[in-house]
């Protein structure tokens, strides 16, 4: 017998509509096969962002576990309305917040942790062959306060039930048909990937496709629970397949092309050519928290370098004033910046098997005539920083460079 977990994101519950369509797949399915189903809920379409206004509208700053107390109950309610439409439909259903469901975290509220797992309850329920629903996003702290694990938590919830329950498969369903090649908005050739490692799409999220919370890939790595990202309004399409590297994978050597905008590069110019430079300068960057990305160190002349790095957009105005701030220790004669620029990334588990990726990257960025600011590489990612006004010509190259639109 087989055990899924199906996960529904807030946008596939923004009606009483979609609810009914929700619960007569589900209704169907646990009717005509012999398999045992657990449902996730986000909290219906965009109420969490309202019950997070609702707080910022009472007061400026929230006490942690009341914020938890009130984010928590949007999924209370998305849980009790499947579960009623399943019912009425004389199927068994039954709703179970994250507490009786057994969901352990740390006390960090509004970005808990899972710890632990209870499954004693959810498993008695499915033997009495109920389809359990269950609030995603909220657990119970060792002090019985309700958490919550942090934005888009209900994917973390949905893979962590998958792997205690040890699922054959956890679904998760969103408003797109699975994780693509790169942005269909910025590509028109970009195609659906079938299959994607752990690793990959820890790249691809982390660098922008935003279709899973990172720690819910961190989590399935982990426990090796294989991820399906499916179409929440598509009936038995295949989505993506994530799982860990397997033999057969080893035909695609370049899975994807991810990018992000939020980038900003700062060019401290004049700084001595010596030991111990690197760390005057991200020394302060690193106490005032703000993460670095890329750097580059060029050497000039006369014992004198320049230094650049990247940071993140929003942390650039942060970052300038901790620059001016320590001017005399970082002992640098000028530094300029700027914010029209982007990071593009090739991610693939081939490369580690193949030579020669790299420069066939920064050849076709050159036949059209795309200038590289930075490079970075690991084991399976090669970034560069290209200005702005080239993503587009960028990616559309580099897709077609590589035939990610072949299968
Ligand atoms: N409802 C929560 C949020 O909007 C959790 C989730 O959707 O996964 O962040
Ligand atoms: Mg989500």
């Amino acid at each position: 017998m087989t055990l899924i977990v199906k996960k529904y994101g807030g946008s596939s519950l923004s009606s009483v509509a979609k609810l009914r369509n929700i619960a007569k797949t589900t209704h169907d399915l646990h009717h005509n096969s012999n398999q045992k189903i657990v449902v996730v809920l986000s909290a219906m379409g965009s109420s969490t962002d309202k019950l997070v206004d609702l707080s910022i509208r009472a007061v400026k700053d929230a006490n942690k576990r009341d914020y938890d107390m009130l984010l928590s109950s949007g999924e209370q309610v998305s849980i009790a309305m499947l579960s009623m439409l399943i019912n009425d439909l004389g199927g068994r259903a039954i709703p179970l917040t994250g507490w009786q469901a057994g969901i352990k975290t740390d006390s960090s509220h509004a970005n808990a942790r899972i710890k632990s797992i209870n499954t004693k309850r959810i498993k008695a329920e499915l033997r009495k062959n109920n389809i359990v629903v269950i609030a995603g996003f909220q657990g119970i702290t060792s002090e019985d306060n309700i958490s919550t694990l942090g934005r888009g938590g209900s994917d973390t919830t949905a893979v962590a039930l998958a792997a205690a329950l040890k699922a054959d498969e956890c679904h998760i369903f969103t408003d797109v048909d699975g994780v693509y090649t790169t942005d269909p908005r910025i590509c028109s050739k970009a195609r659906r990937l079938d299959l994607l490692t752990y690793e990959e799409m820890l790249e691809m999220s982390g660098l922008g496709s935003k279709v899973l919370q990172l720690r819910s890939v961190e989590f399935a790595s982990k426990y090796n629970v294989p991820i399906r990202v499916l179409d929440a309004h598509k009936n038995n399409a295949l989505g993506t397949l994530i799982t860990k590297e397997e033999k057969k994978m080893e035909g695609a050597i370049i899975s994807g092309i991810a990018f992000t905008k939020d980038e900003a590069e700062i060019m401290i110019k004049g700084v001595k050519d010596q030991p111990g430079v690197a760390a005057k300068i991200l020394g302060p960057i690193g106490t005032a928290k703000i993460e670095i990305d890329m750097i580059v160190q060029n050497v000039g002349s006369n014992g004198l370098a320049d230094f650049t790095f990247t940071v993140s957009r929003n942390t650039l105005k942060n970052a300038i004033k901790v620059i001016e701030n320590n001017k005399k220790s970082m002992g640098y004669s000028s530094f300029d910046t700027k914010n029209n620029i982007v990071k593009v990334s090739l991610i693939g588990v081939g490369m580690r098997s193949h030579a020669g990726i790299a420069s066939k990257m920064f050849k076709c960025l050159a036949k059209n005539k795309v200038n590289i600011r930075m490079i970075s590489t690991s084991e399976i990612k090669i970034s560069v920083v290209i200005d702005q006004k080239n993503l587009e010509i960028a990616v559309q190259a580099l897709h077609n460079e590589f035939k990610l639109d072949k299968k």
